[in-house]
């Protein structure tokens, strides 16, 4: 068993988690309840001073774990993929400001043309904001998502696909995030795990559960123990590599985001104790 599997040291919690909460609030809520880690989306820095921002967040004794989240890099119009590694480089700097080591990407695809093309723009995404992320010394993972989102989400929908680019791109700062809700169901994962941990890329890893039924495919998470998802399994793979990050609770959940949060972060905690 995880070393750490009955206490709170690597818990993070990503901030759309809690999305009825200002960022503000969140901080002071997660660091009283023990939590150490949080990963800020970044329409929870809409408006504010960023630097300001990761001040009162080191001030509360949270570790910056990710900014979530740069990527959506294809598109069939030139001019909207310009657009996109703008909003990326944009991205980094914001991470840079706000002291997280690491942007999570969502890759992106556009329906109007195969994946394959989709996941050329990604690369050459990746490869045209890579100088800048090294300038600031800010880490990209590149998030595979599951392939019920390969319209227009991401063209990279397994592991396999995002340590094969990963590994093409061949630089330091670039590396995957391993979420358990896109990941579970693939055969090759633990395979696919201890690859890319081999190769010092695993930069990150979430965790939610799958329920069933699913009411909504994007607004319907749940939270670990709740669906069939084997999160201990996933993270002892995750953790054999050597992987000593933290475990990302990132649910998105119409549900959850309805009931009082306090009472949701309490749930949050307890699951994270017992089924993670
Ligand atoms: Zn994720």
């Amino acid at each position: 068993m995880p070393s750490e599997i009955n206490n709170l040291s690597k818990l993070c919690i990503h901030t759309i988690t809690t999305k009825p909460w200002q960022l503000e609030v969140a901080v002071e809520k997660y660091a009283k309840a023990g939590v150490k880690g949080i990963t800020v989306w970044r329409d929870a820095l809409e408006g504010r001073d960023i630097y300001k921002s990761g001040r009162i967040i080191r001030s509360a004794g949270l570790e910056v774990v990710s900014l979530c989240r740069g990527g959506f890099f294809p598109s069939a119009s030139a001019e909207k993929r310009q657009l996109a590694i703008d909003d990326n480089l944009k991205a980094i700097d914001e991470a840079a400001a706000i002291g997280a080591p690491l942007v999570v990407l969502v890759c992106g695809a556009e329906p109007a043309q195969p994946l394959e093309k989709s996941r050329s723009q990604i690369k050459e995404g990746i490869a045209k904001v890579l100088p800048q992320a090294q300038k600031c010394g800010v880490k990209l993972a590149i998030e595979p998502l599951h392939p019920m989102y390969a319209d227009d989400r991401s063209a990279v929908n397994t592991i396999k696909q995002a340590n094969d680019m990963a590994e093409e791109i061949n630089s330091e700062y670039v590396g995957v995030a391993v979420d358990v809700y896109h990941l579970w169901w693939d055969p090759d994962l633990e395979k696919e795990i201890y690859r890319c941990g081999e190769n010092g890329k695993l930069f990150a890893f979430h965790v939610c559960d799958w329920k069933t039924p699913t009411t909504d495919l994007l607004l319907d998470r749940g939270l670990m123990g709740e669906g069939c998802i084997n999160v201990p399994q996933i993270r002892e793979w995750v953790e054999k590599t050597g992987f000593n990050g933290f475990n990302e609770v990132e649910i998105f959940s119409n549900k959850y985001w309805g009931m009082g949060q306090d009472e949701f972060l309490n749930k949050i905690i307890q699951a994270y104790l017992k089924h993670t």
